[in-house]
């Protein structure tokens, strides 16, 4: 409920101006970390430092001119050149909204194509992030395409709220290839997505298990403690090797816990996102735990 109302209040325009306006003093730097590509690698040698990798985030999406979708295209190949140059650990994530899928399949086509090729040539990865529903068969066909031409070189992510993702990884796992699994943050109908969070949670096991027997390389993408320690369990029990997998977590979210599994000799790695357009990320946060609308409103009260 708590989730529905904070994704539903996320889409007011009037919420969206107060919050915009103050967001970054009330509790959004704890998931950002910060506005240019420089601070950012800054924040990756950091991170890096502590024994963690990074997938690196240009905040946006949903861009509204074909102008935009070629900025956003054109910040990422500098974000890839930025990681090359700087030798920092880390790979990118996208979403193909801000790469133009909302105007033209064509433009997010090319565009996804241009940065895969760009990674391709400085020896990197291209993670595409998963988004809501009505986006998930374009998701899908285009980053297979992508992989049909680079692979090794892109990966996608899959939602276990979603009833058909189950589906989506067997068909898409010969040969193996390399997945993030994660719950899903989008406010879905119950006609495509489990309603209830126990469900969610057993899928996400299923799917992770699936996803190694399989073969795929697996980004497990959660901070649920109590899953961690099912999927720990089962990577000890069919001796999973450390290099087919890897724990990922959010930017601002469970660091200890990530820092643990990395000094017990696991593979992890931060989502971390930078950019000025950080409102839609932050509500998605805030959506997926009450206490941070707490935190954020205790600091509109200090104010
Ligand atoms: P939950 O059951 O939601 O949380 C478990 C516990 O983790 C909570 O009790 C709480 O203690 C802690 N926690 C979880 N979220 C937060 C938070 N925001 N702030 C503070 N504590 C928190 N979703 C997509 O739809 N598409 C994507 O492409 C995508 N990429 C992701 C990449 C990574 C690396 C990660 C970690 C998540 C990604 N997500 C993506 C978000 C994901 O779908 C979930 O919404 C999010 O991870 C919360 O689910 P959970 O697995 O942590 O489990």
């Amino acid at each position: 409920m708590f989730r529905e109302v904070v994704l539903g209040l996320g889409g007011n325009p009037v919420v969206e101006g107060m919050v915009k306006r103050y967001g970054m003093q009330l509790g959004a730097a704890r998931f950002v970390a910060g506005s240019t590509l420089p601070e950012a690698i800054e924040r990756i040698r950091e991170i890096n430092g502590r024994g963690v990798m990074v997938t690196l985030d240009h905040l946006g999406e949903s861009v509204r001119s074909e102008a935009e979708a070629m900025d956003a295209k054109n910040s990422y190949l500098a974000m890839l050149d930025g990681i090359h140059q700087s030798g920092v650990n880390a790979n990118v994530s996208l979403k193909l909204t801000m790469m133009g899928l909302a105007l033209n399949e064509d433009l997010a086509q090319r565009n996804l194509d241009e940065i895969v090729t760009r990674a391709e040539e400085t020896g990197n990865f291209v993670r595409i992030d998963m988004e809501d529903s009505p986006y998930t068969d374009v998701t899908l066909r285009l980053y297979d395409e992508a992989y049909q031409a680079h692979p090794g070189h892109v990966g996608v992510v899959l939602q276990a709220y979603l009833y058909r993702t189950m589906d989506d990884l067997r068909r898409l796992s010969n040969p193996p290839r390399n997945f993030r699994i994660v719950k899903g943050a989008y406010m879905e109908p119950v006609s495509v997505a489990f309603p209830s969070k126990a469900d969610v949670d057993e899928n996400y096991l299923q799917l992770v298990q699936e996803s190694l027997k399989l073969g795929n390389y697996t980004a497990i993408g959660t901070h649920d403690e109590q899953l961690i320690g099912r999927i720990l369990k089962f990577l000890h029990e069919e001796n999973i090797e450390r290099d087919r997998f890897e724990f990922q977590m959010l930017y601002g979210v469970k660091f200890s816990l990530l820092e643990s599994l990395a000094r017990e000799g696991y593979r992890t790695r931060v989502y971390v996102p930078y950019g000025e357009d950080w409102y839609a990320y932050y509500v998605r946060r805030i959506a997926e735990r009450p206490a941070n609308l707490l935190f954020f409103a205790r600091a509109l009260v200090d104010r």
